[in-house]
Formats: structure tokens, C-alpha cells, sequence
């Protein structure tokens, strides 16, 4: 795809998905960020919400998630799924936040991926949602669907989509588009039925343009 048709995509999410925000996710600073964006691998982010307070409430600092015991954080997070592997991770996440950087949450990507639990996708979240970063792009499984079927890129990996996007995109708008595409999975392109025949993009969209040359 080339830029321009790719910023006329972008453009039209924008009018459609005018935001002030750019997370799903309800959180108070870097620390409640890193730790909501493990736990939404796998489930909804008004799961993850919903177990915030609890949680924060509990643990509100990364010392006390470090020492925390497994089974209570495991009580709290039950609901999100896979709650074994996200307690370790969230609580080694903690322990590695206050052992090797002094209880803050490191604002570089390479620091962030020695962080257990944290993946690009989750550094990039971070980064851009609370520190401001535009370091790369997050691609959840909303976003490389969505990259695939627009035809932003021919991959279903999601480094390489990541390379793909931002080759595409001005780094202005890596958080933005991230939230756009999102938002259009969830409204307009989820998984098993794309409502494209509503669809602001059927007639840039490869995946469209593909089903009625067919
Ligand atoms: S045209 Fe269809 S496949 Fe393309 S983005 Fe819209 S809903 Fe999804």
C-alpha cells in the first residue's frame, strides 16, 4: 500500500473515531499501566478494569506486588484468564521494577522487554500510553487483523507488522492508528463477521475489493 492511500485510511478512522484518549485501559501512572497491559493478553480490557481497583487497592505499589503472596493476587485476577502465568508475571514484572530499577518503571523499550510478562506489544503500550513515547507500534490481535485485511502489510507476524505500519505511518500517528484500528476491530471488523458493506474503508480495503472482484 502506498502512504497516501494509507493516510486517507487513517483519516477517515479519525473522523469516525474522534478520542481525547488513546487507552482502554483505566490506569494512574506507569507502574498500574505495565501491569494491566499483561493482564489484558486473552481477555477484554473491561475484564482488566474491573480487577483494577481490587487489585491497586491491595498492591498499590510495585513493593507490595513484589512480595505479594501468589494465591491472593491470583484470587484477585481470577476473572482475566490464565491467572497462574499472570501472577507470576505481573508479580516478577514488580520485583524486577524495584530490583533493578529502583521501583519505577524504565521509560526505554530494551529495559522495558527484561521486564517478565512484557512483550513489545505491552512496551509499546506503556511507552506511548504513559510516557508519551512513540517508540514502535503495539500490535495486539485487533491490529494485525485489521493491518492484514486493509492491507497494510502481508504478514501475520507481528514484528513485522510493526515494521510495516510504522513504514507506512509518520510517527505522529503510531499511537493514534494503533487506537483506530482497535476501535474498527471492535465496532466494525471483528474477527468472524466484518460489517463491510457498512464500512467506511470498503472502498480502499484489499480484503473488500478482494470479495467483490470475486
Ligand atoms: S471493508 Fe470490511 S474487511 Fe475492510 S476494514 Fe472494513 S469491515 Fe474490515
Amino acid at each position: 500500500m502506498d502512504p497516501n492511500t494509507a493516510f486517507l485510511i487513517y483519516s477517515r478512522l479519525n473522523d469516525r473515531y474522534p478520542h481525547t484518549e488513546n487507552s482502554f485501559l483505566h490506569f494512574q501512572d506507569p507502574f498500574q499501566c505495565m501491569i494491566l497491559t499483561i493482564l489484558s493478553a486473552q481477555t477484554t480490557d473491561a475484564t482488566v478494569n474491573k480487577v483494577a481497583p481490587s487489585l491497586f487497592a491491595r498492591f498499590p505499589t510495585p513493593e507490595s506486588l513484589a512480595g505479594a503472596d501468589l494465591e491472593e493476587v491470583e484470587g484477585i485476577i481470577h476473572r482475566t484468564g490464565f491467572f497462574h502465568a499472570k501472577a507470576r508475571h505481573i508479580t516478577g514484572a514488580a520485583r524486577t521494577v524495584v530490583e533493578r530499577f529502583g521501583g519505577r518503571v524504565p521509560a526505554t523499550m530494551d529495559e522495558l522487554l527484561t521486564i517478565p510478562g512484557v512483550g513489545r506489544k505491552t512496551a509499546n503500550i506503556v511507552l506511548n500510553h504513559a510516557f508519551g513515547i512513540d517508540e514502535g507500534i503495539a500490535v495486539d490481535t485487533h491490529v494485525r487483523r485489521l493491518a492484514q485485511r486493509i492491507g497494510f502489510s502481508d504478514s501475520a507476524n507481528p514484528d513485522r507488522i510493526e515494521q510495516d505500519l510504522t513504514k507506512l505511518f509518520p510517527k505522529s500517528h503510531w499511537g493514534g492508528i494503533t487506537y483506530l484500528l482497535i476501535r474498527h476491530g471492535r465496532e466494525v471488523c471483528p474477527a468472524r463477521k466484518p460489517q463491510c458493506e457498512t464500512c467506511v474503508l470498503r472502498d480502499l480495503c484489499r480484503y473488500a475489493l478482494s470479495k467483490e472482484e470475486g
